[in-house]
């Protein structure tokens, strides 16, 4: 089976960068089934790649390898032991039992997310690709990782561009309790597997969740889009003053206030509040409230680039309102994890709303999402994370 790219179309792929659109394909081959495997061709008839095909998305083709090589059981066998060979270095079981170990195209597996949290695997298919090799690669991840429990959270919308029906379910193996306790730097956190977001928890902020905690001592926090108080467990457990954490879901409330109980932390310097960070923002400023850490970690408010106009105005404004909050040398921990908007673009968005709330600020650290979701030189997309701490002038 083979696809025909179009004359010049062949230069992305010759620069390793593993999508191919519609528009950049000449001919294909009629009976060629939606995840199957197929060889992509240069306009004169050249072997460039190896790929999967995807009928319905405009991403039409993602490469599974630029060798002539067969994809097999094998192939994806040495592509995740070389997954899990990279998390042991990075050594990231000494400090958590939950991590990424397949971060998709920068893993080598496009769209194939395999979250690990204790002894349970959580599996996100995302493309028709992952999907026609599932059973085969949870095979593999049983075989290679020991871990026997696998639960599928394919039920992500971007399915629906593939042509994918949403699929939630065990796997592999058995789960008595949808909810999984992790630890992290030494802290606990509740898990629901089932019903959380993405594969159940943010495990990208790791790291910064941990740095918030170093900064924290006396300090009065504001966390905004608090989701399970990943930010907040951190704030509390490092000596803050006071915690706020603001979010609009009612469950994810409910399991930061179960995350505070099972880290025996000083509940009476916890308040949460359900609402939208900002109508809460602008009450705050109104009532002259202010804060030595506000913590900004919204949703993706710009999937791609298309996004990008609108969602910069959301983040300005996030920002802007921050800044006002802060007291005079306060911190401001501030993230996108919008992969329509680029790390340069994101400074630019949290200086000028620096500029419009009037004060100076100086940046002391850029963060990124954690090391265990590693990004491929040539998917720089696979960076979709970015963080400033600034101090308020
Ligand atoms: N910092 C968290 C992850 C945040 S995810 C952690 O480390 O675990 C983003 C959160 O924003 C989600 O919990 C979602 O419920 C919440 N959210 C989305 N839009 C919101 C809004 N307008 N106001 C308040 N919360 C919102």
């Amino acid at each position: 089976m083979s696809i025909t790219l179009y004359a010049g179309r062949e230069k992305s792929l010759l620069r390793r960068h593993p999508w191919i659109f519609a528009s950049a394909i000449h001919q294909v081959d009629e009976t060629l089934a939606s995840g199957a495997t197929v060889d992509l061709l240069s306009s004169e008839g050249h072997f460039l790649a190896r790929a999967f095909y995807s009928p319905t998305s405009q991403i039409r083709a993602r490469v599974w390898t630029f060798k002539d090589e067969p994809v097999d059981k094998e192939f994806f066998r040495r592509k995740i032991k070389a997954a899990i060979e990279v998390r042991h270095r990075l050594q990231v079981e000494s400090h958590s039992n939950a991590y990424r170990l397949i971060h998709a195209e920068s893993d080598g597996i496009a769209g194939l997310i395999v979250d690990r949290y204790a002894d349970v695997l959580v599996l996100q298919s995302l493309t028709t690709g992952s999907e026609f090799w599932k059973e085969t690669i949870a095979d593999i991840l049983v075989e290679e990782t020991g871990i026997q429990n696998i639960y599928e959270r394919s039920d992500a919308d971007v399915r629906e561009l593939e042509g994918l029906p949403s699929i939630t379910g065990i796997l592999r193996g058995k789960m008595d309790d949808a909810r999984v306790t992790i630890h992290e730097f030494g802290l606990k956190f509740i898990v629901d597997i089932q019903q959380g977001h993405k594969t159940g928890f943010y495990l990208d902020q790791r790291e910064n969740r941990h740095r918030v905690g170093e900064f924290v001592k006396e300090r009065d926090v504001l966390n905004c889009f608090c989701y399970t108080g990943g930010f907040s467990i951190h704030a509390l457990a490092g000596g803050a003053k006071s915690v706020l954490s603001v979010d609009s879901s009612a469950d994810a409330l409910a399991l930061l206030a179960e995350n505070i109980t099972v880290n025996n932390l000083h509940a009476e310097r916890h308040t949460a509040l359900e609402g939208d960070v900002f109508q809460l923002l602008r009450k705050f400023r109104d009532e002259n409230r202010s804060f030595d850490m506000i913590i900004l970690d919204p949703p993706k408010f710009a999937p791609t680039a298309a996004h990008a106009e609108k969602a910069s105005r959301a983040y300005k404004d996030i920002n802007l309102l921050a800044f006002k909050l802060l007291r005079h040398g306060g911190l401001l921990f501030t993230y996108s994890c919008s992969g329509g908007i680029d790390a340069a673009l994101f400074q630019k968005i949290v200086a000028s709303a620096a500029l419009d709330a009037g004060t100076d600020a100086t940046m002391i650290e850029h963060l990124s999402q954690g090391s265990d979701h590693p990004v491929s030189l040539h998917f720089p997309e696979g960076a979709y994370l970015k963080g400033l701490v600034c101090v308020k002038g």
